[in-house]
């Protein structure tokens, strides 16, 4: 397959879309080795297929602020592939929302689900909402709102969403009351759910955690532990707070946190008492980092991402292209060996090159980050049963499933002449999947 052919070709078809470009791109180049070897794939025309999402749906959100103003956002959700399972993928709430952020998101969304062993397809959602400054009432009406359309499309053997960015549990909470008002059933429609309801232990934990212990299998390949390493993680949010809690935990230290207005850098270490601070901070009093290195007296870089920071291990968990080709540099001119994905898309795909070419240890978000979804996943398993798992027992379904991850990506690798290249091996492993199922299924 001609790539610069097919990707003119996704490119005239999706105009405008950069993000969901970079994504498809990325794939299409990591497959061409599948490609050359199983001629039916490209006679089936698989890679065309995959990247036509099989349903979009786009709706109006009418809701009113608590001044009795009426707002207007745009609602999304792409259904992009069930030849493995129910659509499944988060919601994002962001003022930067439009077609091509969610189509991005999707479309890595079918193999980081495939790559998880777990049967579930890809989606995403959201909206261009921004729930920042909004009171829980009006968070609660756009909410509301939100699903009185969004209900007829999803279904627990459908489609069912989960959190994302300006998605946690307030939103879900809102939502899923929602659902059960028009539809009279309670059942696995979300996942991220609160623990008397249906939810999960370790699903709000569980891609910090999950990024976590990938950057570990990662290191174990050169005998190397987090033990005594120092770690930059940009973001404040889900993923940031629990990458950090498990950095802890395995003896790293955790010297930066972000949010979109700037970062704070604590060379003592992001832990005890201080990310307890974070958790209320950013999960309760919704305010802003600064906030902290004005509480513990440290720096605070305002405007600025924490990429210049001298670390041994780099965790990117706040937003899709946050690390550039000038950051990566600096990040490996500071002696830093692996950098594991938390976010969608962090890197700029000259900053992933970078990082391969310069043999850091490097973990793709559909890879690193899939913990997330692989344990919506298993809490979709639970409210199957009727069951709710124990703490340990998830943590270990989470932790053998990064495990897996990591050894399927390095295999592929591997097996197709890319040793060590993670974001090939993911690839190939996860496009596999999809792309057998999809032959079985016939022309659908
Ligand atoms: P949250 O909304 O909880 O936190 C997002 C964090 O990133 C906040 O600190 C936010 O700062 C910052 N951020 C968001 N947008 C920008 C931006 N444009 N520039 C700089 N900083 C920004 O989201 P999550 O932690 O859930 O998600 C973070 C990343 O992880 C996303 O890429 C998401 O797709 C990915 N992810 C999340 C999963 C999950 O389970 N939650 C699963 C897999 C991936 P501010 O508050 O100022 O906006």
């Amino acid at each position: 397959m001609d790539v610069e052919e097919f990707m003119n070709n996704v490119i005239a078809k999706n105009p405008g879309e950069k993000e969901f470009h970079q994504a498809v791109r990325e794939v299409a180049e990591s497959v061409q080795p599948v490609l050359k070897k199983n001629p039916e794939y490209e006679k089936a025309k698989i890679l065309e297929r995959m990247v036509e999402p099989e349903r979009q749906v786009i709706f109006r959100v009418p809701w009113m602020d608590d001044n009795g103003e009426i707002r207007v956002n745009r609602g999304f959700r792409i259904e992009f592939n069930s030849a493995i399972g129910p659509y499944k993928g988060g919601l994002r709430f962001h003022p930067s929302v439009y077609i091509g952020i969610i189509k991005f998101l999707g479309f890595e969304q079918i193999f980081k689900n495939s790559l998880t062993g777990l049967p579930i397809g890809g989606g995403k959602g959201g909206s261009d909402f921004d729930p920042k400054g909004k009171s829980d009432n009006e968070v609660m009406r756009f909410c509301q709102s939100f699903m009185s359309e969004l209900y007829r499309h999803i279904g627990p053997n459908t489609d069912v969403p989960a959190g994302d960015i300006g998605v946690g549990g307030r939103e879900i909470g809102f939502l899923y009351g929602q659902y059960k008002k028009l539809t009279n059933r309670f059942e696995s429609v979300l996942t991220g759910k609160g623990l008397n309801w249906g939810g999960s232990l370790v699903r709000p934990e569980a891609t910090g955690y999950g990024a976590t212990y990938f950057a570990k299998e990662m290191l174990k390949t050169r005998n190397e532990s987090f033990q005594g390493k120092t770690v930059v993680i940009s973001g404040s949010g889900n993923v940031a707070q629990y990458a950090t809690q498990k950095v802890n935990q395995l003896g790293g230290k955790v010297v930066t946190l972000s949010d979109s207005s700037g970062f704070v850098y604590d060379p003592d270490g992001i832990s005890g008492e201080k990310w307890d601070f974070v958790m209320e901070l950013k999960n309760v009093k919704r305010g802003r980092i600064r906030e902290y290195a004005e509480k513990f007296g440290v720096d605070y870089f305002e405007g600025q991402r924490p990429w210049g920071i001298e670390c041994d291990v780099a965790m990117p968990c706040a937003t899709q292209n946050e690390i550039s080709l000038d950051e990566a540099k600096k990040l490996v001119n500071n002696g830093c060996i692996a950098v594991s994905e938390g976010a969608n898309m962090p890197t700029v795909p000259e900053g992933v090159d970078y990082f391969v070419e310069n043999e850091v240890l490097f973990g793709p978000a559909k890879a690193a980050n899939a913990g997330g979804v692989a344990t919506s996943g298993l809490e979709m398993a639970q409210n199957h049963v009727g069951l709710a798992w124990t703490f340990e027992r998830v943590d270990q379904e989470l932790h053998q499933i990064m495990i897996n991850i990591h050894k399927n990506s390095w295999d592929a690798a591997e097996k197709y002449g890319y040793k060590g290249n993670l974001v090939v091996g993911a690839n190939i492993a996860g496009f596999i999947k999809v792309a057998d199922a999809m032959l079985d299924q016939g022309l659908v």
